[in-house]
């Protein structure tokens, strides 16, 4: 029996029973056998849920860049690191092996302490989706760095509020970014920013896109010249297993974001472990996480999680789009991608378009597919798993959080039996518990509630940077003794969990409890429909009623409104009942939805309500364009 790689289902119940039973032994095992720590710790284990205060590998030391990179140079220094393919896809993909890219690390990391960068000093990332970004990365954990990675594709105000949150005092930045057919001055960008943080004394520049960029003297450095000179050779920082390795900001679907901390040894434990059982890493396999390195899910799982595992990461600079909706297909074809995991936005992007654009590409090097980051509608899962897998790849419908560092439920493909729109099973040491509103554990199966979670894991994030308190009060006070996710689940008889969304989109109507995702994924039945999101609005007789905002696919763009009004409330009646029937329908041209993909209920939530003077912050939107649209056609 091996923990870290489970192979059939009573192997997972057995392994899943230990991890329960006895879950510093389950870690402590773990952790002693796949890592490399330079000093062994005193305790697995030592919590406190009321401070709350988590402590993994207390006493051990460690660096995560000895793990994701020193210790493979005498096995596999000449495998493929990680493979870039640029936007372009006429420019060369680059295959960095793990020598090249420890060098590489080894001299950006120099190049950091002589600018001054110390053990424990934020750095913030802002780069395109480029090697140097994870570069960057592991240069920072090298030297005990707290690297701040921040998206790309935000706003000069969304920017300076993570710099200055978190008081960084480095940025690391490129010229431009190419996505697509277009290019984005990201070092403009930097520098209307930095207008408002006066913490950063250098920016480290890389060149991406050959722009002009203004460059602040004494201030601004080119990278290229500062790394010809530095030395391919720098000792890692020894680190504490609860030193802070990074922070990371959760996307901001439901207010300001969050700055989560998370930890050297807990975190490498646990994105390399669920890394190994959730994809079924072999060798020879090439990996791809099509993410941006920006979210939780690029972190663990296209730098840290597979550079521990030693395998072959691809990285992807461009979009799905460019230059046609064939791309991911036609780089799983040229690399043979043996693993593939992306999210939901992306899929029901794809699933619009002529399916010619898969057809065309050999996509039979596929094992594993993946999908994280909102509940996938049914069809959504059906269109994945049938086109895409063509039936053999299982889909692990993965559900984790900023917070949680890791996957925490994922069916474990080959080994789980798979369930549309199921993220079925917890993952061993993950102890998941049902809420009900008056802080009682709801026992037993058919059952659904708020999803906590009643035991630490190692992957668990530690604070919120500089706000113990929001930690305290986010996570750990709705229920005594448990973290609480902020989603709702449903346990199915068999006992397999499905999210049915955040509990803030849960919707009273008429004294029922209506979960939004259920409903929306019986309108996205309609062939008509694109994409949904549905909403609570003040009604006088039920309290609340249901407002949907609807797209429609381009085959459903000259039909009549009304009709296909009663045609999703007849699917809605058919798949759920006539009390989860819409009030109103809009439809729309798009929905606002977050950078990373998700759709921002909260300001549809606002509309429906007609208290659209109120929205709040929308630049860090991916359409804020759609917004005014929605407001004017609003019912
Ligand atoms: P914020 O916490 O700032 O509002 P966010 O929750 O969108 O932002 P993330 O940490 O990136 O930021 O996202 C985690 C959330 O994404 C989960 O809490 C859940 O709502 C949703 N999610 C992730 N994976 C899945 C999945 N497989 N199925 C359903 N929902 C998912
Ligand atoms: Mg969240």
């Amino acid at each position: 029996m091996s923990h870290y790689s489970i192979k059939h289902i009573e192997e997972y119940y057995q392994v899943y029973r230990k991890s329960v039973r006895d879950p510093e032994l389950f870690w402590g095992e773990i952790a002693e056998e796949h890592f490399l720590w330079r000093k062994k710790w005193d305790r697995v284990l030592s919590y406190d849920f009321s401070k709350p205060e988590f402590k993994w590998f207390e006493g051990a030391q460690l660096n995560i860049t000895e793990n994701c990179l020193d210790r493979h140079l005498t096995t596999r220094a000449n495998k493929t690191a990680l493979l870039f393919e640029p936007n372009n896809p006429e420019e060369k993909a680059q295959h960095i092996t793990y020598k090249e890219l420890y060098e590489r690390v080894c001299k950006l990391a120099n190049v950091l302490k002589q600018k001054g960068v110390k053990k424990g000093d934020r750095v913030c990332i802002y780069l395109p989706m480029i090697p140097e970004l994870t570069v960057s990365v592991l240069a920072c954990a090298r030297i005990g760095a707290i690297h701040s990675v921040v998206f790309a594709g935000f706003s000069s105000k969304a920017l300076a509020t993570r710099i200055n949150d978190c008081d960084c005092e480095m940025v690391i930045t490129s010229d431009g970014s190419y996505r697509g057919h277009k290019t984005i001055d990201l070092k403009a960008i930097v520098d209307e920013a930095l207008e408002q943080c006066s913490g950063v004394k250098n920016v480290l520049v890389v060149k991406r896109i050959n722009s002009e960029v203004s460059m602040t003297p004494n201030r601004d450095f080119w990278i290229e010249p500062l790394l010809k000179e530095a030395s391919a050779n720098c000792p890692a920082e020894i680190m504490d297993a609860e030193d802070p390795l990074f922070v990371l900001y959760t996307s901001g679907s439901t207010g300001t974001p969050k700055g989560m901390v998370h930890t050297c040894g807990g975190y490498m434990v646990y994105s390399a472990y669920t890394f190994k059982n959730v994809f079924r890493y072999e060798e020879n396999d090439v990996y791809w996480c099509t993410a941006d390195i920006g979210w939780i899910t690029g972190h663990s799982y296209i730098i840290y999680g597979p550079l521990a595992n030693g395998a072959t990461s691809l990285m992807f600079e461009g979009v799905p789009s460019y230059p046609d909706f064939g791309r991911f297909w036609e780089i799983v074809e040229k690399h043979r991608v043996n693993q593939f995991y992306t999210a939901p936005t992306a899929i029901r992007a794809l699933a619009k378009e002529n399916l010619k654009f898969i057809e065309s590409h050999d996509l039979s090097s596929l094992k594993v597919l993946g999908t994280v980051g909102e509940p996938i509608n049914e069809e959504a899962w059906h269109w994945y798993n049938v086109n895409v897998g063509k039936k053999r790849s299982p889909v692990a419908d993965s559900w984790f959080q900023t917070e949680t560092g890791g996957i925490m439920i994922s069916p474990i493909p080959y080994v789980t039996a798979t369930k549309p729109t199921y993220a079925t099973l917890p993952l061993p040491g993950v102890q998941l518990a049902l809420m009900d509103e008056n802080g009682d554990e709801i026992k037993g199966n058919q059952v659904d509630g708020r999803l906590c979670i009643k035991y630490p894991w190692p992957g668990i994030a530690r604070t919120i940077y500089g706000n113990h308190k929001r930690y305290k009060d986010t996570y750990f006070s709705a229920f005594k003794g448990m973290y609480f996710t902020g989603d709702g689940a449903l346990r199915d008889e068999t006992g397999y969990y499905r999210i049915t969304g955040r509990v803030d989109d849960v919707v009273i109507v008429s004294g029922h409890n209506m979960g939004t995702a259920p409903i929306e994924d019986a309108i996205n039945e309609h062939p008509a429909v694109a994409e949904s999101a549905i909403v609570g609005f003040p009604h006088d007789i039920k309290g609340n009623a249901l407002y949907g905002f609807i797209t429609l696919k381009e085959t459903g763009e000259g039909r009549d409104h009304n009709n296909l009004r009663s045609e999703i409330n007849q699917l809605i009646t058919e798949y759920i009942g006539p009390i989860a029937k819409l009030d109103k329908i809009q439809f729309t041209k798009g929905l606002p939805k977050t950078r990373s993909g998700k759709i921002m209920r909260r300001i549809l939530r606002k509309i429906a309500s007609k208290d659209s003077e109120n929205l709040g912050d929308i630049s860090t939107l991916l359409n804020p364009e759609v917004v005014q649209d929605i407001i004017d056609t609003s019912l």
